[in-house]
């Protein structure tokens, strides 16, 4: 069977996939655990001041910081959850295969988005 046509990954593949995705987790969970301790300092601060001062400069640029943080958080918590989807698609061996056509998706593809469940051509085709 040529190698385009191959419908499996092997599991040394899979292995290789799954270290890349828990590497990927353990980095989001850390910025994420920074992300907050950086949240609950500006909060402090923002309690500490609003009682010794009325800085409104200070103020505004802690609400924009708030902001960012807040946003940051966010999408790192989506991109954890897809993450933990895509473990659980190697567990079921559903993943890094189209769900439309069955080929398996371009690996490049797979390591920028590793819960992805189409490949490039059905991607453009519905997009
Ligand atoms: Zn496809």
């Amino acid at each position: 069977m040529a190698e385009s046509e191959k419908k499996k990954w092997t599991k040394k593949e899979l292995e290789q996939f799954e270290t890349l995705i828990l590497e990927k987790r353990n980095e989001v969970t850390l910025e994420l655990k920074e992300a907050k301790q950086k949240a609950d300092e500006v909060l402090k601060n923002n309690s500490n001041n609003a009682i010794y001062s009325s800085h409104m400069a200070d103020a505004v640029s802690d609400q924009q910081e708030m902001e960012k943080n807040y946003y940051m958080m966010d999408r790192e918590n989506s991109y954890l959850k897809y993450l933990n989807r895509a473990l659980e698609m190697i567990k079921d061996g559903s993943f890094g295969i189209c769900s439309s056509c069955g080929v398996l998706i371009n690996k490049e593809r797979l390591i920028e988005v590793p819960h992805t469940t189409s490949c490039f051509d059905c991607k453009s085709q519905t997009a």
